[in-house]
């Protein structure tokens, strides 16, 4: 199914390219090609595309199916700070309270800084009584965790450890022995 005139909220800039329903909701998500694109380093606007990499992202349940985003993250060539870099995406951060299963905050980022109004907002005395936070693998958040709730145990979420280990370790892999089989090649016609 493609349908360039769904889209979805937190991701502005995104289509919904296709939707599959089975044991869980998949959606893949597109970069609006009436956006522009914009470097995230220097924040110029750069149309030069280098290549198309695919995250996959955990989304909150809808109606208790577990929801899937695969998102098409363009590489840029910049010419403004001649550098390759990511395309500008503005991610979301979601807290929900583990037992209940309740969103409780939803913020804009993913820094440090994006964060810590959460904590603020806790306050000390429920920070206090946190006891286990289960989070993706992002320094940012852990920092933040470690130095707000002193008590609670971090966990890393299965999901994000697996999908952490197919793009660094797995693509790593993929990319070197495409390399080697050229270069086997090329030796191999000299
Ligand atoms: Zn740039």
């Amino acid at each position: 199914m493609s349908d360039h005139r769904l889209s979805l909220p937190f991701w502005e800039g995104f289509l919904v390219s296709s939707l599959v329903v089975g044991g869980d909701l998949q959606v893949r998500l597109v970069a609006d090609p009436t956006c522009p694109l914009i470097c995230s380093h220097c924040g110029a606007e750069a149309p030069c595309l280098h290549e198309t990499t695919w995250r996959i992202v955990r989304d909150l349940p809808i109606a208790g199916l577990p929801v899937f985003l695969s998102v098409a993250v363009n590489r840029l060539r910049c010419r403004t700070c001649n550098r390759c870099c990511t395309q500008l995406i503005t991610w979301s951060t979601v807290v929900l309270d583990a037992d209940t299963r309740r969103v409780i905050w939803v913020c804009e980022g993913r820094s440090r800084e994006a964060i810590r109004p959460f904590f603020i907002w806790l306050g000390p005395e429920r920070c206090r009584r946190v006891r286990a936070v289960a989070m993706d693998m992002n320094t940012a958040f852990d920092l933040e965790v470690k130095r707000h709730c002193r008590r609670a145990k971090v966990v890393y979420d299965l999901f994000h450890v697996i999908a952490k280990y197919s793009r660094e370790v797995i693509d790593r892999v993929r990319v070197d022995e495409a390399n080697r089989l050229r270069e086997d090649k090329r030796a191999a016609n000299t």
